[in-house]
C-alpha cells in the first residue's frame, strides 16, 4: 500500500502553509485590482501571472489545481464548477461541429446525456464502445475523430478499461485521450498509462463528505514531437506557439472556460483542500471495507458486482493496474425493482442518495433515478438491470456494513 503513503506526506505537506495561515486562504473576491495599465496589458498578454478575473481563475483554486496536477504528474489544471463542467470544459476546448468522439465503457449518466443529447445538437457525434472492444474502437478512428473518452472504473457497470492498450489506439492514431479518473490518482494514475487529459469530480471522494461541488481537469505538457501538433489540432496550434508546454490549459481557458464561464468557486476549492488532505487515509480504508464486504456478500449468495471478486471478467486486470484499490462503488443485482427497494427500505445504515464517495454508505436503484429517462438499448449497454443498486461504501466499521446489508437482504 506504498501508494497511499506517497500521497499522505505530499498531500498535507502540500495542502498547508509554513508561514501565516496554516489552513488555505479564502479569496472571495471576483475582481482583481491591477494597478498599473502595464500589469494589466502583462496578465492580458499571459506573461504575467496574477489573477485576471475570478471566472478566468482565483488564487484559493490555484492552489487546488497545483496539487491535483502534481498528484497526478500533469503540468497544470483548471478547476471548475463540477465534474460535469470539467468534462464540459476538457472536451469543448477541443471539439467543433462536424468532430466525432469515441466513448468507451461506463458511463456516468451525465456523461452520457452530454455526449449523446447535447454534443449532438451541436453537431458533435458521438460513438459508444464496450472497454473490451478494442478492434472496433480503432476502426471507429476517422479523420473527424478529435477525441478518445473513457472511465477509468465503469460507473456503474464496475468493467475496467485496459487503459495502457486504449493510449496505444489513442496515440497511433494521433487522437487526444481523455479520461474521467473521479476514483482518483490514488487508485491509477492515466497520464503514466499515456493519456493527455484527466477530468476529475472532486465532489466525489477528493471532497469525501458532500460539502463542496467542484471538478477539475489535468493537463500533461505538449512535447517537441506532439500529436497536438497534427492536422487534426490546429486549433490549438496558436497556443502551442505561444505558450510551449501549457498549451493545453491556455486553449481550454481561451476556448472554454472564458466563455462558457464554468469556473469554481474559492469556497468550494478550499472546502476540498480540506477533504483533500485526509484522501489517502479514507481511500486506504474505504478500499480495504469496500473489497471486504464484496467478497462477503458473494459469498452470502448475493449478486454482487466488483472486480476483486475472481470471477468478474476484469479481475485479473484489477490486480495487475488497481493496486490501489478501484474506490468506493460496487454493485448489486436484487434481480427486480420490487426487491431492490426492499433492500433499500430495510437498511438502517445506507443513505439514499445519487452521490458517491462519501464518509457515509450511500446506495441508489439505477433504473428509476439517473437511468430513468434511458430507453432499453442504452441501459443493455450500461449495465442497468431492473433490480440493480449501485453502492458507495464509507468509512464505517465494515462488520456493520456487512451486518446491516445481509439483513436488509433476507
Ligand atoms: C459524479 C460524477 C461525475 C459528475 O460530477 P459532478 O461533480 O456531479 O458534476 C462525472 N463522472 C463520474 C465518474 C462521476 O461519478
Amino acid at each position: 500500500m506504498q501508494k497511499y503513503e506517497k500521497f499522505s506526506t505530499r498531500l498535507v505537506q502540500s495542502l498547508g502553509n509554513k508561514e501565516g495561515a496554516v489552513s488555505p486562504e479564502i479569496v472571495n473576491s471576483a475582481a482583481f485590482a491591477y494597478g498599473t495599465p502595464e500589469i494589466a496589458e502583462g496578465i492580458f498578454s499571459g506573461s504575467i501571472n496574477k489573477a485576471l478575473y475570478a471566472r478566468m481563475g482565483n488564487p484559493t483554486s490555484a492552489q487546488l489545481e497545483r496539487v491535483l496536477a502534481a498528484m497526478d504528474g500533469g503540468v497544470g489544471a483548471i478547476a471548475t464548477s463540477s465534474g460535469m463542467a470539467a468534462t464540459a470544459l476538457a472536451t469543448l476546448s477541443l471539439l467543433r461541429s462536424g468532430d466525432e468522439i469515441i466513448s468507451i465503457g461506463g458511463l456516468f449518466g451525465g456523461t452520457y446525456s452530454f455526449f449523446k443529447e447535447t454534443l449532438s445538437r451541436f453537431g458533435v457525434r458521438t460513438h459508444f464502445f464496450d472497454v473490451d472492444a478494442l478492434d472496433e474502437i480503432a476502426a471507429a478512428v476517422t479523420a473527424r475523430t478529435k477525441i478518445i473518452f473513457l472511465e477509468s472504473v465503469g460507473n456503474p457497470n464496475m468493467r475496467l478499461p485496459d487503459i495502457p492498450a486504449i493510449a496505444a489506439i489513442a496515440n497511433e492514431e494521433k487522437v487526444a485521450l481523455i479520461v474521467d479518473n473521479t476514483i482518483t490518482p490514488i487508485s491509477i494514475a492515466p497520464l503514466d498509462f499515456g493519456a493527455d487529459i484527466v477530468v476529475y469530480s472532486t465532489t466525489k471522494i477528493i471532497s469525501g463528505n458532500a460539502a463542496a461541488l467542484g471538478g477539475c481537469v489535468v493537463f500533461r505538457a505538449v512535447e517537441e514531437h506532439d500529436k497536438f501538433r497534427g492536422d487534426r489540432y490546429r486549433e490549438v496550434h496558436q497556443f502551442i506557439d505561444k505558450m510551449g508546454k501549457t498549451a493545453l490549459i491556455a486553449n481550454a481557458k481561451k476556448r472554454a472556460m472564458r466563455d462558457f464561464g464554468m469556473s469554481a468557486n474559492a469556497q468550494a476549492s478550499y472546502l476540498t483542500m480540506l477533504g483533500m488532505e485526509t484522501l489517502p487515509l479514507r481511500m486506504e480504508r474505504v478500499v480495504k471495507s469496500t473489497q471486504m464486504v464484496a467478497l462477503k456478500l458473494y459469498e452470502e449468495g448475493l449478486h454482487v458486482n466488483h472486480p476483486s471478486i475472481p470471477s468478474h471478467p476484469h479481475h485479473i486486470r484489477y490486480i495487475k493496474y488497481f493496486s490501489g484499490g478501484c474506490g468506493t462503488l460496487m454493485s448489486i443485482d436484487f434481480g427486480t425493482k420490487e426487491r431492490a427497494f426492499e433492500f433499500l427500505q430495510r437498511s438502517k445504515l445506507v443513505t439514499i442518495t445519487a452521490n458517491i464517495g462519501d464518509s457515509r454508505t450511500l446506495a441508489l436503484h439505477m433504473a428509476s433515478t439517473i437511468y430513468r429517462d434511458f430507453n432499453e438499448e442504452e441501459r443493455a449497454f450500461l449495465g442497468i438491470t431492473d433490480g440493480l443498486v449501485r453502492i458507495s461504501i464509507g468509512l464505517e466499521n465494515p462488520e456493520d456494513i456487512i451486518a446491516d446489508f445481509l439483513e436488509a437482504a433476507q
